[in-house]
């Protein structure tokens, strides 16, 4: 196809990836993100599937090793701190500022405009106009990558499925260097869970908050999902420490007083020692929201939903990024091999279908067998992290 001017919304991991695919495939592309200042995650961590390392190892000339840790097991802890199983797995850890740094490095500060909040757009046949306060572009394709709570896809599909899962993620990370030598180096070759009563948590290893993944710089990061009702328990977490009750999350240092001391009271009373350890010597814990996010379409003429902002998986096999990077390879590729926009998403749109469809089960499943049903075993295979299957 030729050249087409195109408006990314959204510059987190998903809507990059796809702006830098087209930018390849010599398009005119620009990304419009809402917040005023470069994102920051601090650090979060990340499973890395190789979806998500593909544009950097492929196209950036980065290696792995630059961005990511390995580990080499998957092991189950008891109660007791003993080993409940031990497999060789090899995963890939990296966290979302280091991908997201070396995925906006790679762009360039050029074209990459913040503080521009899509407000509205419409189409027709021929364009898409799309509206940001005072500035208004004329497009070819509008590709929405904005997100969990994504105002496009509520005006595409008023009616698309939004739900609480149940849980939230209490998350965290701790410095290295500030743990024993024999607990950082217990905690740093392996992914390690607890499963027990309606609740899991994972612990692995992830780059530093610069991104460095030397030993010694690298932190420790969990990941622990507890269940809270719907209605006033989950209303009480979501509520920060200034009284605000947010939607998807509540950022480092905003949880209250009273949520921090119960996570730490629960974390000494029911994890292992190590692994309470962790939760408890973590400054400023947070949560995210675990949502099921289910759409019947991606593309609308001239505007596409990806990634997160299309479906949004439970996280439990580690693919948000990799789904949401796998609709921007897919849909990079449409636009070559078609003539013209609307049939180049006509003609992506039924595989991402497929592949949101599939990831959504999949992970509802794993969720309701650890939060609910209480049928996850130590060793499982079907918890393997995956895009497509487990393990893969
Ligand atoms: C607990 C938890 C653990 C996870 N673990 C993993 C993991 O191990 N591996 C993995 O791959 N994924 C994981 N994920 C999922 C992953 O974080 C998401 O799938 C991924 O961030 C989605 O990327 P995205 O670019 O689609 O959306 P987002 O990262 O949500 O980005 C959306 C962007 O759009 C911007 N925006 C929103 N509205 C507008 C607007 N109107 N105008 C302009 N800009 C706008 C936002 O500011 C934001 O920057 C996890 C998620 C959770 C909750």
């Amino acid at each position: 196809m030729n050249t087409a001017k195109i408006a990314v919304v959204g510059g987190s991991l998903g809507g990059l990836t796809a702006a830098c695919l087209l930018r390849d495939s010599g398009h005119d592309v620009t990304i419009y993100e809402r917040s005023p200042h470069e994102l920051e995650q601090r650090g979060a961590g990340i499973g890395l599937l190789e979806t998500t390392s593909r544009y950097l190892v492929e196209r950036a000339g980065l290696s792995l090793d630059q961005v990511s840790i390995a580990t080499d097991h998957i092991r189950y802890l008891n109660r007791d701190g003993s080993v409940a199983s031990d497999s060789a797995h090899r995963y890939l850890f990296s966290s979302w500022n280091t991908v997201y740094r070396r995925l906006l490095t790679h762009w360039g500060e050029d074209r990459y405009k913040l503080g521009h909040e899509m407000h509205s757009f419409d189409q027709t046949p021929d364009s898409v106009t799309v509206r940001f306060g005072d500035v208004i572009t004329e497009i070819d394709l509008l590709v929405c990558a904005d997100g969990v709570g994504s105002t496009s896809r509520r005006t595409l599909q008023p009616n698309a499925g939004e739900a609480y899962a149940g849980y939230v993620a209490w998350r965290g990370m701790v410095p290295e260097h500030e743990l024993s030598t024999e607990l950082a180096s217990s905690l740093t070759d392996a992914i390690t869970y607890f499963v027990y009563a309606n609740s899991h948590i994972l612990v692995y290893p992830i780059p530093g908050i610069e991104g460095s993944v030397e030993p010694g710089d690298r932190l420790i990061n969990f990941v622990w999902y507890r269940n809270y009702l719907e209605g006033g328990d989950v209303d009480d977490v979501l509520t920060d420490r200034n009284g605000v009750r947010r939607d998807l999350s509540i950022p480092p240092g905003l949880a209250t007083d009273h949520h921090v001391a119960e996570v730490r009271a629960t974390a000494r009373a029911r994890l292992p020692r190590s692994l309470a350890e962790l939760v408890e010597r973590t400054e400023q814990p947070f949560v995210q929201v675990v949502y099921d996010i289910d759409v019947e379409r991606m593309a609308f003429g001239r505007v596409c939903l990806i990634g997160d902002a299309a479906f949004s998986a439970r996280p439990h096999a580690a693919a948000g990024t990799a789904k949401a990077a796998d609709d921007g390879w897919t849909l990079a590729d449409a636009l070559d091999d078609a003539d013209d926009v609307p049939t180049a998403l006509r003609e992506w749109e039924p595989k991402q279908l497929e592949l949101g469809r599939s990831l959504l089960e999949r992970t509802r499943q794993v969720g309701r067998r650890s939060q609910v049903d209480n049928s996850w075993e130590p060793g499982d295979p079907d918890f393997i992290f995956g895009l497509y299957e487990p393990g893969r």
